[in-house]
């Protein structure tokens, strides 16, 4: 990148005084020639006004010629023959009718004319004045022209390029450098961009490229959160398994003591089993493939859930009851399942003796709804926001004493995300949870 603004700089900068260098010669050549012309308009005005004074016009201009070397005079008559010409033998010389400055002269008291000599390196200027008996006075002059003059002067028009060249060379140099600098310090402090200076430019690129960093780095700390907790949750059932069968293998378990250790290791064994099949789901859900969905009804999905968590519920005392009629959705049926199963084992095990729980289908403002409400323990502002992560739970023991694995809630919130739902969460301690789905509007509506 440096290389090429550096190159770019001086391409510029080269063309430029190229550019200049030409378009200052030929405004100089101009001013040049206007100059000439100027010089030998003022003389041949002189010239005319004497020729018409003196008796004897042809000594009188012999004697200027005399003085005035560089000067070529000319007396030509009105029919363009030519009567004294200080350089030439005037009766080799053509009839001068036809030469432009002549004719202007002749026309409008006044003429002038430029023209090119065959060698290319000089230009004859030529200024003509009618004087009073009709004789046209004709000074003209020998100057370089433009090339000549480039000539002369390309040692210095060389040097002068060379030596700006030099200070563009520095000069991109230099600035190359102060531009591309902070781009480099800000590429490799990307991490700690508190001192660095950034283009306002490049602002939204830099946040975004800092927010992916965040990210990747929040991500990197999740997993291996995770990884240490499905470490720490998987070590406690496999404790209890290989703690219990060594007692059984070593024997020193009594006759009566197996079958009660045989349920522990059940337990424990049970408990892996759940474990693992979340954290499956779980990682299943976090791969971003395509879900497929199809069109359910809500109330049927509901009356199943409810209908499992029948005895579970018998066994805590819990009344469970579903209210509402069908409801159309377009979802993925196995997530719906493990939607309603999850807020309706939540809503019982978190629930008190004589407690309900209360499924109810419908629609609010259009929206297919599924509401959980429960009369159980509640959850307290702090830890609202906090149980759909992964392993959250408020009161552990009570969690994993009714077979909870912390990870129910996160599933359910990757289900909601996929299916564009939302989830409105209400609770007040002691007094119970209201857990409430809508879902996107659903074209398809129940029979
Ligand atoms: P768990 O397997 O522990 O139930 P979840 O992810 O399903 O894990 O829930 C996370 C935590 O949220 C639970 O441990 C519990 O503390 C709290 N919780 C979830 N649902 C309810 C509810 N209906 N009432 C009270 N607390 C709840």
């Amino acid at each position: 990148m440096k290389k090429r603004i550096s190159r770019e700089m001086v391409g510029i900068s080269v063309l430029s005084i190229v550019i200049s260098i030409i378009l200052v010669a030929a405004v100089f050549y101009r001013l040049f020639q206007e100059q000439v012309i100027e010089d030998l308009k003022t003389d041949a005005r002189i010239l005319q006004s004497a020729a018409e004074m003196t008796q004897n016009r042809l000594d009188y201009l012999k004697k200027v010629e005399e003085k005035e070397k560089d000067i070529r005079i000319t007396l030509i008559d009105r029919e363009g023959s030519v009567l004294y010409d200080t350089s030439a033998d005037r009766e080799d010389m053509d009839n001068h009718q036809g030469r432009p400055e002549i004719q202007d002269a002749l026309e409008n008291g006044e003429g002038w004319a430029i023209r090119r000599s065959d060698t290319m390196k000089e230009n004859t200027y030529y200024y003509a004045v009618l004087l009073k008996d009709g004789d046209v006075l004709r000074l003209s002059k020998i100057s370089h022209s433009l090339w000549s003059i480039y000539g002369s002067a390309v040692p210095a028009v060389t040097g002068a390029a060379v030596f700006l060249l030099l200070i563009c060379f520095g000069l991109s140099h230099y600035l190359t450098k102060s531009i591309v600098n902070p781009i480099e310090e800000m590429g490799q402090n990307m991490d700690r961009l508190e001192g660095v200076t950034i283009y306002e430019e490049l602002r939204p690129f830099v946040e975004t490229i800092k927010k992916q960093h965040e990210s990747i780095i929040r991500n990197a700390n999740m997993r291996q959160e995770f990884t240490a907790n499905v470490t720490h949750e998987l070590k406690t059932p496999l404790t209890a398994i290989s703690g219990y069968s060594e007692l059984i293998e070593t024997g020193m378990a009594t006759d009566e003591d197996i079958p009660r250790f045989a349920a522990s290791i059940r337990k424990s064994a049970n408990r892996l089993l759940t474990l693992i099949n979340d954290i499956i789901r779980l990682s299943e859900l976090d791969v971003n493939r395509e879900t497929e969905m199809e069109y359910l009804d809500l109330y049927r999905l509901a009356e199943t859930s409810v209908e499992m968590l029948q005895v579970s519920a018998g066994n805590r005392n819990v009344t469970l009851s579903l209210e509402g009629s069908s409801c159309i959705v377009k979802a993925n049926k196995q997530m719906m399942e493990e939607l309603l199963y999850n807020l309706c084992d939540n809503a019982v095990r978190y629930n008190n003796r004589g407690g309900h729980v209360d499924v109810k289908v419908g629609h609010e403002e259009g929206r297919p709804m599924l509401e959980v409400r429960d009369t159980g323990i509640g959850i307290s502002k702090e830890h609202q926001e906090r149980i759909f992560e992964r392993f959250y739970r408020v009161d552990k023991s009570r969690s994993k004493s009714t077979g909870g694995t912390g990870l129910g809630l996160a599933i359910v919130k990757h289900i909601i995300v996929k299916h564009g739902a939302e989830l409105k969460l209400e609770s007040e301690v002691g007094k119970g949870t209201d857990m409430k789905v809508l879902f996107p509007v659903c074209d398809k509506k129940s029979d």
